[in-house]
């Protein structure tokens, strides 16, 4: 079935004609890539895929601020390679601040060479003690004359130790909570910036922590005035968010897709498992599932694209709704293939290890029905 079917009324001509584009890429180029073996293959791979996506041109829709054209391509990729999506995902949340912030020193340094592939980039507000409470970020900026030294550690950053350049959020009030973070774009040559160690996930994705030890960074890489840092991430997820619910859609139509092909050849008791009702009673749930949390998706992109400054609400309800119904959808698709579902080389085994952390970054599933709830609220209190 065509990705775009469900979402037509969403698209313009041209999302379609990309639709179809990217859809071949990813199905010629991304899908013969063989998982990783280990976390340092798929480092490797990470910047391969990043070098020929680059060069290819797909990181364009990043930089275009055509949010539904990045969402098709993040549901295509992902539905091909879990860790090429990784790739694309955090290109996004690196380079979106650069074109967020008005930083022209920082956007000629780094803009082109990350959209051309040429350098990879990172997204550093994680800590220990600061995951979802971002209020409690403990890395500080203290600035003296031109340079600001960052003292701190930030771990389940993606692509640590690959990357060129970090985007990091710092405080430079420790007194004023999310009102005195500041971001700053670090590069991974900058003296006191260090890779502590690799974080090793079941599904491969280049993840670790990384230190600033009296790391001094120039005043010109500071993005924004200080104090805007929070502001700025949020900006940042806001937008990023409806494209993680875009990824979840790739997984799930892969599950889908593979779960349709398998019970149409596998016969038991005689006769293929698609002829069983209990077996289209879970394609027809799968299918109900992902054509609604593209829906979810698609508008909120759309609204994005007709000029909304905030999505805060719809980029919640996209982001959970489609994270939480493709770790079902996929559930389902390891159900019928049976044994073979939970084999470690079967794709749909892959797209059931990778859509779990789909549920937790960016802000987890908790955090975005607490969103979702208070703007509700807030909407609610104004009307009365
Ligand atoms: C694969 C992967 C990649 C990542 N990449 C990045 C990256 O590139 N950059 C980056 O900065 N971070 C990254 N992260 C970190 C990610 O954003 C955090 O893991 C996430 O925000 C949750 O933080 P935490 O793990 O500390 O969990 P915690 O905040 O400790 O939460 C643990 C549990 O408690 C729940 N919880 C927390 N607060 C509340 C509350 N008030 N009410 C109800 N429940 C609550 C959470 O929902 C969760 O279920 C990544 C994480 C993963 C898994």
């Amino acid at each position: 079935m065509s990705q775009v079917a469900e979402i037509r009324a969403f698209l313009d001509p041209a999302h379609t004609e990309f639709a179809e584009r990217c859809g071949a890429y990813c199905r010629e180029e991304l899908r013969a890539l063989p998982e990783p073996h280990d976390d340092d293959a798929a480092r490797v791979q990470a910047r391969e895929v990043l070098d020929w996506m680059g060069h290819a041109g797909w990181f364009g829709p990043i930089a275009e601020g055509d949010l539904r054209e990045l969402c098709l391509l993040r549901e295509a990729v992902a539905s091909a390679s879990p860790l090429a999506d990784a790739v694309v995902a955090l290109q996004g949340l690196s380079i979106t601040p650069l074109l967020l912030a008005e930083n022209e020193a920082m956007r000629s340094t780094w803009l082109q060479p990350a959209l051309q592939g040429a350098a990879m980039g990172a997204f550093a507000l994680t800590e220990a003690e600061a995951g979802s409470d971002v209020a409690a970020i403990a890395t500080t900026a203290v600035r003296h004359d031109d340079v600001y030294v960052l003292n701190g550690e930030k771990t389940f950053i993606s692509n640590a130790g690959i990357a060129d350049f970090y985007i990091v959020f710092a405080t430079t009030d420790p007194s004023a909570g999310t009102r005195g973070l500041t971001a700053f774009v670090v590069g991974a040559a900058t003296p006191g910036f260090e890779f502590v160690a690799p974080q090793v996930l079941s599904s491969p994705h280049p993840l670790g922590t990384v230190a600033f030890r009296d790391c001094a960074v120039p005043s010109a890489c500071r993005l924004g005035d200080e104090g805007q840092g929070f502001k700025l991430g949020m900006m940042t997820l806001d937008k990023l968010r409806v494209s993680v619910g875009a990824a979840a859609c790739g997984m799930a139509a892969r599950a889908l897709e593979e779960s349709l092909a398998h019970v149409a050849a596998r016969e038991q008791f005689g006769k293929p498992l698609a002829e069983y009702q209990l077996v289209q009673d879970k394609l027809a749930r799968m299918y109900v599932e992902l054509a609604a949390s593209r829906l979810l998706v698609y508008r909120a992109a759309w609204e994005k694209d007709q000029g909304a400054e905030r999505l805060t609400l719809e980029a919640a309800t996209a982001k959970v709704g489609a994270t939480e119904a493709a770790q079902r959808i996929i559930d389902h698709g390891v159900q019928l293939l049976g044994g073979r579902g939970v084999l470690a080389n079967n794709v749909v085994d892959r797209m059931y290890r990778s859509i779990r952390a789909l549920r937790i970054y960016e802000g987890t599933s908790e955090i975005q029905h607490i969103i979702i709830a208070r703007q509700l609220l807030a909407a609610a209190q104004q009307e009365a």
